[in-house]
């Protein structure tokens, strides 16, 4: 790079991805000139609203293999978390047209009062499933919390050894958000069927990143952002499968009926809009920007890892191609972090935690101490990333490094 940035270079895009600016001109319409409700029936301006409704509901289920009919738009992941969650264990009508497990079904849930009281979950999940899971248990659920291996992985024998009579759910993550790792999602799909469990899956790392398919993987629930994927803040979507079985929720916000009555509220159609065409724009793109910004990461990764006493936190093989977690061992944390803040935007812990000083609990979950937890930097890179810029942190994370560790040894 020629001359310093003059602000940091953003190197955070797991926080969230900055608008793609071809997503903001699919949206500027939509705020001005075509204003319409979406649920306007009886009038040109709710029609166009709708037929644009249509048109994104189609690109965002394209883009995880799903129909139309299931997706339901949100403010975001943390409300598709809480809507998957607690409309399955609220167990009112959670599955109908039979299921997976006949003693399980709908209609046997009323016959027999049958409840659904029991879910597996796991420790790194992101927080929005994590206090989701705490409420339910502070309400009478049980919930069961599987510890992750060293490479952040969740183990299927302990899995497999979860399962009670009663359990309705498993709902684990397909890809970290701090550390990238990526979840065997097909064997837990499987596993959790054999149960007569539905599975759910919080995808807001995965989907845009890497090829998601909810039929193939046998996601029965998955919760996904735009603002994630160069798309808008303050949208996203629960998938909810409808075939072979439909499974049904309690929604969590009562008004219209809107979303099949999953979700209430006006649409916010230029949102909608934004995070159809950020979707359209991930699938086509998907490939070029993988090989992209893995080159990149490969050449940020390794370069730091010359640096001694540095690893990756994380599975070598199953993660993220645009994130690295490194662990600078004998480091004072926070002092490192506010000198690398002067040069780019990265992350120790997830955003929704960086406000507390405590140590990332997902990577002390994989068996870090408090200090190595403390002295760990995600980097995560995105589509707008330049070699320039990675260059420059490469120069800079360096630089302060190796100063930390001068002063942390003289002091
Ligand atoms: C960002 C994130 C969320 C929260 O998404 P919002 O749309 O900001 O509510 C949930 N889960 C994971 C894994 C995330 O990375």
């Amino acid at each position: 790079m020629s001359s310093a940035p003059t602000r940091p270079i953003y190197l955070d895009n797991n926080a969230t991805t900055p608008m793609d600016p071809r997503v903001f001109e699919a949206m500027r319409p939509w705020f001005l000139e075509h204003f319409g409700n979406a649920a306007s029936a009886t009038h040109v301006y709710g029609w166009e609203a709708r037929d644009a409704v249509d048109h994104a509901r189609e690109q965002v289920a394209s883009l995880i293999g799903a129909s139309p009919k299931e997706i339901v738009f949100t403010s975001g992941a943390t409300e598709s978390d809480n809507l998957g969650i607690k409309g399955i264990m609220d167990g009112r009508r959670w599955m109908v047209d039979g299921g997976l497990s006949e003693a399980k079904s709908n209609k046997q849930s009323f016959v027999d009062g049958y409840r659904p009281g029991h879910i597996i979950t796991c420790v790194t999940e992101h927080k929005a499933v994590v206090d989701t899971c705490k409420y339910l248990e502070s309400v009478g659920i049980e919930v069961s919390w599987l510890p992750v291996e060293r490479n952040g992985q969740v183990s299927l024998a302990e899995l497999e050894k979860a399962f009670r009579p009663n359990t309705a759910l498993v709902a684990i993550m397909y890809a970290n958000n701090e550390t990238g790792v990526i979840q065997p999602v097909r064997e837990i799909a499987t596993i959790a069927h054999h149960h007569g469990a539905l599975f759910f899956c919080d995808a807001t790392q995965a989907v845009g990143k890497i090829p998601v398919d909810v039929t193939a993987d046998g996601i029965d629930l998955m919760a996904f952002t735009a603002h994630k994927l160069y798309g808008p803040k303050g949208i996203g979507a629960l998938y909810v499968r409808r075939k072979p079985r439909s499974v049904m929720l309690d929604a969590q916000i009562h008004g219209g009926g809107h979303e099949r009555g999953f979700r209430s509220g006006t649409l916010n159609v230029p949102g909608i809009v934004g995070f159809g065409e950020a979707c359209a724009l991930a699938a086509s793109d998907m490939q070029s920007d993988t090989e992209r910004i893995s080159g990149l990461r490969n050449k940020l990764e390794q370069s730091l890892l010359e640096i001694p006493g540095t690893s990756v936190n994380g599975h070598p093989e199953f993660r993220l191609l645009n994130v690295t977690n490194i662990c600078f061992s004998g480091l004072e944390g926070q002092s490192m972090m506010m000198a690398l803040s002067r040069f780019m935007a990265v992350s120790s812990g997830s955003a929704c935690t960086s406000v507390t000083q405590e140590p990332s609990f997902v990577l002390k979950a994989m068996g870090l101490s408090d200090e190595e937890a403390r002295g760990s930097v995600r980097f995560s890179l995105g589509r707008f990333t330049t070699e320039e810029e990675i260059d420059y942190a490469i120069d800079k994370a360096r630089e302060v490094i190796l100063q930390s560790r001068q002063e942390h040894h003289n002091a």
